[in-house]
């Protein structure tokens, strides 16, 4: 597969785009990303994507050497150099350079580079059908020790619970924090709905503040439906009418089975189809217009 790839400032060739093996980024997965789709050469939310990188970066002491401004036009710099309307879009921002200690000081400055890719984090069919899903025995890292609102590198917490998903041959897996609340999934924020009442878990629990569950909220709101943020138990997800994931990579994916117990009648329900397509429709008409469809295909 060939594409290019904005790498420190030009853009080069995937199988080009290398970076040092003393970058700290891979020695203490010490930086930060954000995921950011593309639907109908509209890079949707990308002004909210890219204020919380900088939240991130703030919060981890690293300097970006562009302002959010011009990292907005590279990002929809690398959409049009691939000529993609639909894409997934991977930024990352690692420490850089430096050498086997830890401290980020003696570190070269920060390398930036964006992958604009097609992605789909599910087959088709169980955007359709729903997903099954676990609980992981491992718990959300703890807010005082690494906050999940950075959205960092060190991504092996939510790397431990999708292996435990698929380790129990279900999909996905629901992560817990240290008190037992419902968080999120490994990479996506959970939602249920109760008698017509949807229900995510405050951010504070541990949650990312996902941009794709901020927008969901919108939507709820906007066809009338109650959305209560607050801490719930799996208990919860077992008895609840419908349950949902949401996530720049996942989209909105029904999961239709926690833990064997089976979710309502174990089809998607109501509310997440009605969301599902609000979803849809806003995310194409939402966003920055990087360039129309028939400049992209050739
Ligand atoms: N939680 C975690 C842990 C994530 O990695 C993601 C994906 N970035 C999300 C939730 C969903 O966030 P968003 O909707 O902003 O992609």
């Amino acid at each position: 597969m060939s594409s290019q790839i904005f790498l420190n400032g030009e853009f080069v060739e995937r199988d080009d785009a290398k970076l040092s093996v003393f970058d700290h980024g891979l020695l203490y997965g010490d930086g930060i990303f954000e995921g950011i789709r593309v639907y109908d050469g509209n890079v949707f939310k990308l002004a909210e994507h890219i204020r919380r990188l900088y939240d991130s970066a703030k919060s981890i002491l690293l300097d970006i050497p562009y302002t959010q401004d011009e990292m907005c036009e590279l990002v929809c710099e690398t959409v049009r150099r691939n000529a993609l309307t639909g894409a997934y879009i991977r930024l990352v921002v690692t420490r850089g350079p430096g050498d086997l200690g830890i401290s980020p000081y003696i570190c070269k400055g920060a390398q930036v580079f964006i992958i604009a890719e097609q992605l789909s984090m599910f087959p088709q069919k169980l955007y359709e059908e729903g997903i099954t899903a676990v609980t992981a025995a491992t718990r959300r890292n703890r807010t005082d020790a690494l906050n999940p609102k950075i959205k960092s590198l060190n991504y092996l917490n939510n790397v431990l619970i999708k292996i435990e998903a698929q380790a129990a041959g279900a999909n996905e897996a629901i992560v817990l924090n240290t008190e037992g609340y419902v968080v999120e999934g490994s990479g996506e924020n959970i939602f249920i709905v109760r008698d017509n009442v949807l229900y995510t878990p405050p951010a504070y629990l541990g949650a990312l503040e996902g941009i794709t569950r901020a927008t969901i909220i919108e939507l709820a709101h906007e066809l009338g439906y109650v959305v209560k943020e607050e801490p719930f138990t799996r208990h919860d997800v077992y008895v609840a009418d419908e349950v949902f994931l949401t996530g720049t990579a996942a989209e909105l994916v029904p999961v239709v089975e926690v833990d064997k117990r089976v979710v309502a009648d174990g089809h998607p329900g109501p509310v997440t189809k009605a969301l599902h397509q609000a979803f849809q429709q806003c995310t194409r008409h939402v966003g920055m217009k990087v360039y129309s469809k028939e400049e992209a295909i050739s």
